[in-house]
């Protein structure tokens, strides 16, 4: 018999289904290998050496063998554990939104290590007790601004021009920023919330969440940031709208 190729790598189970009467087949993000998938075999049965390995919101040591189609898992040691995020339904959802929002940004087999620290970076914000709407809106803005798809905020996408104060601007996805009071079209754009969305770039969440955020320019800045979403990845994320249920 052919000896099976196994490799060790650092990973986090963004998504997973099941297979079979005791397997899942599961996504995996690693810093060095990208997003690829593989088994864990006999994962549901109870008595699964594996089982409580490949639970949620976890960085795990995964030991692998290469398999016909798909990796099979052969280990798992965890290595960091957000416990907290198993527990608050909120901060659960809000995990899976970062963790979906990565996965999709992610390429196959690439490593992508920028992304997989954005997403331990949601995790452990939420750990922390952040407030889970700004980790949200945190999290949108560093993915389009990691992925290669920033927003301008600076400047008219139109003209060039730098926005003045009170200025009613507009909000265009499409053309990835913001528009002049003279230019473009889109979604009316308060300079309330692009103060918002330029604070959101430049400071640490931990600095935001110590000032009381407007409810307006959030709730703009929340559409913003859902319309660049949605246009970057075709659709809305499946876990935005269990994000939206939840917080309903
Ligand atoms: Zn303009």
């Amino acid at each position: 018999m052919p000896e099976r190729r196994t490799s060790r790598t650092l990973a986090v189970v963004t998504s997973r289904f099941r297979l079979g009467e005791a397997d899942r087949v599961l996504t995996l993000i690693s810093p060095d290998r990208g997003k690829f998938k593989a088994i864990a075999k006999g994962v549901r049965k109870p008595t699964s050496r594996l089982g409580g390995g490949v639970e949620p919101f976890a960085e795990l040591e995964v030991a692998l063998a290469a398999g016909r189609t798909f990796d099979v898992v052969t280990q798992v040691q965890p290595q960091r554990v957000w416990l907290g995020l198993r527990s608050r339904l909120m901060s659960s959802a809000v995990a899976w939104y970062a963790a979906e929002l990565v996965e999709r940004a992610t390429s196959e087999e690439q490593p992508e290590p920028e992304l997989y620290a954005l997403l331990l970076r949601a995790w452990d914000l939420l750990e922390a007790g952040l407030p889970d709407v700004l980790v949200a809106r945190w999290s949108e803005l560093a993915l389009l601004d990691a992925a290669g798809h920033a927003p301008e905020l600076d400047h008219c996408v139109d003209c060039g021009r730098p926005p003045q104060e009170g200025e009613a601007l507009r909000w265009d996805e499409r053309a990835g920023g913001i528009h002049c009071v003279n230019h473009g079209e889109g979604a009316p754009f308060s300079s309330d919330g692009l103060r918002l969305l330029r604070a959101l770039r430049r400071f640490a969440p931990e600095q935001l969440a110590a000032l009381r955020l407007p409810s307006g320019p959030l709730q703009e800045v929340d559409r913003a940031l859902r319309a660049a979403i949605v246009h970057l990845y075709g659709r809305e994320p499946k876990s935005r709208t269990f994000l939206d249920e939840v917080s309903a």
